[in-house]
């Protein structure tokens, strides 16, 4: 596996209580566990992609706050290069997020600091791949398509519609089942790899199926995270010239192993490692 790769998008902590039951609008409710984990799309997808074994790079922006400090480090504890993050003026983005019993959530996301990512001063290389996410302002998507000379990939999560010269330039955009059915302008894009869950995935080129591969059986403990890690391991696979075919069974494996343990940002092993299981 051959692959440098940026990774441009958000930096987010999230911070999550966990109680008996979800509050109802004006109520409160006491007896919460509370736990800080790193997350952020953009995170997540560069924390992943440096443990796959890519030479990764983050473009992002923390606070001057000690939920920042937090944050590059478990990025530099991934390996990461993070000289290219800005520390910004405001507060490091946050997801506030309450889990109840049975596992459902509700989650208010803070941009802050994620709101003054930039491209000033960056220079990008005809060998890497740039990976981004919707975390972060469509104008710096539109700024990407224009100034990436090498491959292009953009998750489009969450799900917003995409500005029309994005979809033209990107050479993989990655979505969920929901996010697909949101994005009918997808139809006409180039490659578009599709994920099912449990079910597996796919890809799509100029809206006709030319690969799909069947998930790999896992014991899910949370599924937070595994479409992070699956966008990371089929830009690597793809990106280091793993047949389509092959790259949906590598990421497949990768999402698999993702959703087995809680945090968003766990210890992959290289990507290679995922390949003789599936032979
Ligand atoms: P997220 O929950 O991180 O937002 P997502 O909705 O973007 O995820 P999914 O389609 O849920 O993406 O998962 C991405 C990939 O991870 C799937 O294509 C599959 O390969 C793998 N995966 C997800 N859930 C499971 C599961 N329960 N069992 C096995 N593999 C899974």
């Amino acid at each position: 596996i051959d692959c440098s790769l940026t990774v441009v998008g958000s930096i987010n902590a999230d911070i999550t209580a966990t109680t008996s039951r979800l509050p109802a609008a004006g109520e409160t409710v006491g007896g919460g566990r509370l736990s800080r984990s790193p997350g952020g799309k953009g995170a997540n997808q560069a924390a992943a992609a440096a443990r796959l074994g890519a030479r990764t790079r983050m473009i992002g922006a923390v606070g001057p706050d000690t939920d920042g400090q937090a944050m590059l480090q478990a990025l530099r504890a991934a390996g990461v290069r993070i000289d290219a993050i800005a520390e910004a003026t405001t507060e490091t983005g946050t997801a506030l997020i309450m889990v109840d019993a049975d596992g459902e959530n509700q989650i208010a996301v803070c941009e802050g600091a994620n709101a003054e990512v930039s491209l000033d001063g960056v220079e990008f290389s005809p060998d890497e791949a740039v990976l981004t996410q919707l975390e972060i302002s469509l104008d710096l998507i539109a700024e990407l398509a224009d100034r990436v000379p090498g491959f292009l990939a953009v998750n489009a999560a969450p799900a917003l519609p995409l500005p029309a010269e994005v979809v033209d330039r990107a050479d993989l955009i990655i979505v969920n089942e929901f996010e697909y059915s949101q994005l009918p302008q997808l139809k006409t894009a180039r490659l578009v790899a599709v994920t099912y869950g449990a079910k597996g995935s796919a890809l799509l080129r100029n809206g006709e199926q030319i690969a799909f591969a069947e998930a790999v059986r896992a014991n899910p403990v949370s599924t937070v995270g595994a479409g992070d890690a699956y966008c990371a391991a089929l830009t690597i696979g793809l990106t280091s010239g793993l047949e389509p075919e092959r790259a949906l069974r590598a990421a497949n494996a990768v999402g698999a192993a993702a959703v087995e343990v809680a945090s968003a940002q766990p210890e992959f092993d290289r990507l290679a490692t995922y390949l003789p299981a599936l032979d």
